[in-house]
């Protein structure tokens, strides 16, 4: 059991649950964990990972800390002790490879296999269902010798960033020689919102890499998940349901993050969305907007009208904030008839798991849960100007501070925001 005070505490860092700091004063044995006990880098022999056997189904194990973030902590109450990090907390984040640096800088240099190029292998079943577990339980549990072992075994490497302002990330990314094009994805270690960000198209729909990359940061979201091939990498057809004609040729392909689920990036949609079900996922994408009215389109992720939609108050935020004369609109509100693109998300994967389709690859999710929404830009709003400043501002004013990292207009609980 020696384990456990230190999985406490990383989960608290993790999780930044206010809850966190009663877990950690708890357990009386909980003061000798020490980094002694913490295997050197890229050694995974040794961890005492066993005490607690994370099964496949760790979910909400009784030994590690519930994570509270479904309980709309209160603002105000402090995370009391942030107990003195620099051992307990900090030690296992520190036998990590360590980047620094700047990190929406450095994202945009995430590997994405180009058009054509075949640069997308899928994974087997067995290993989609063991990467979903070990993201699962990366989020949870924090890199352990396990995780790491697990997602080693898959291509997969787990290091820190720092940025030199503060903050800290866990960075999940290919390593070595075997890509697959199976994406980068980014774990907030103090996030201050309840929401992540995709990026499914992160190259073609351009500047929607730099733009989540941005509004990661800046918004202390969660996490971020970057697409590691473009959609039409490969030729291979995806069986799911809708379409496009932007590969050239009619038609899906299951190199498409967006559109075809079995992939790391849905796996790790999975996983965030079973760690964290109350959580916003927005799906940030990029359209031709042509001579039309439009900005920007919203969705639910269905096209059925709901006027209590999340989608509609992000459009209203957008409409607050845009600069010209295009506006946003939205598939949920009835009264949104000015639209002209159909650009409703309805087939995108991830909003229809989030949106219980009976089967996210095949099937229209038949109502919302308002636990996804999905942004379609024109190019003005993905640039670097006002109106790119207004769509981060729309989403700050949609998804309220309701963890305790530092984020836009957030105010900051937890006092230290790094690591020594
Ligand atoms: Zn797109």
């Amino acid at each position: 059991m020696s384990l456990s005070p230190l999985r406490t505490s990383l989960s608290c860092l993790l999780l930044l649950a206010a809850a966190c700091s009663n877990a950690v004063a708890g357990p009386s044995d909980a003061v000798a964990e020490n980094p002694s006990s913490i295997s050197a880098p890229g050694s995974v022999a040794q961890a005492p990972a066993s005490p607690t056997t994370p099964s496949e189904d760790v979910g909400q194990v009784p030994t590690t800390p519930t994570p509270t973030d479904t309980e709309t902590p209160t603002a105000e109450q402090p995370v009391a002790t942030t107990p003195d990090p620099s051992a307990s907390v900090c030690a296992p984040l520190s036998s990590l490879a360590s980047l620094t640096g700047d990190l929406t800088t450095w994202l945009q240099t995430a590997p994405i296999t180009a058009a054509n190029s075949g640069g997308f292998k899928e994974p087997g079943g067995t290993e989609l269902a063991a990467f979903e577990g070990a993201f699962r339980a990366l989020l949870t549990e924090g890199p352990t010798a396990q995780v790491m072992q697990d997602l080693a075994g898959m291509g997969y490497g787990v290091s820190t960033f720092r940025n030199a302002t503060g903050g800290g990330w866990l960075v999940v990314r290919e390593q070595g020689l075997l890509s697959r094009g199976g994406g980068t994805f980014i774990i907030n270690l103090f996030p201050a919102r309840d929401l992540w960000l995709e990026a499914p198209h992160a190259d073609s729909d351009e500047g929607t890499l730099r733009q989540t990359a941005t509004q990661l940061v800046t918004l202390g979201a969660r996490a971020l998940l970057i697409t590691g091939s473009n959609r039409c990498a490969v030729t291979t057809a995806s069986p799911c349901s809708g379409t496009t004609s932007v590969c050239g040729t009619k038609g899906l392909r299951i190199s498409d993050a967006a559109h075809y689920g079995n992939t790391f990036f849905t796996a790790a949609h999975r996983a965030l969305r079973a760690t964290y079900p109350d959580a916003i996922a927005a799906s940030i994408h990029g359209m031709d907007a042509g001579d039309g009215p439009e900005a920007a389109v919203v969705s639910d992720g269905t096209s059925a009208p709901r006027p209590e939609a999340l989608s509609n108050r992000l459009r209203d935020a957008l409409n607050t904030h845009l600069v010209g004369t295009k506006k946003a609109f939205s598939c949920n509100a009835a009264d949104d008839s000015g639209k002209h693109r159909d650009l409703c998300g309805t087939s995108n994967v991830q909003g229809r798991i989030d949106n219980g389709a009976a089967d996210a690859c095949f099937t229209e999710a038949a109502a919302a849960s308002d636990r996804f929404v999905h942004l379609e830009q024109s190019a003005t709003l993905r640039g670097t100007g006002a109106s790119s400043k207004a769509v981060i501002q729309a989403l700050a004013d949609t998804v309220p501070c309701t963890l305790t990292g530092s984020g836009l207009g957030c105010q900051a609980v937890v006092a230290a925001q790094d690591c020594p």
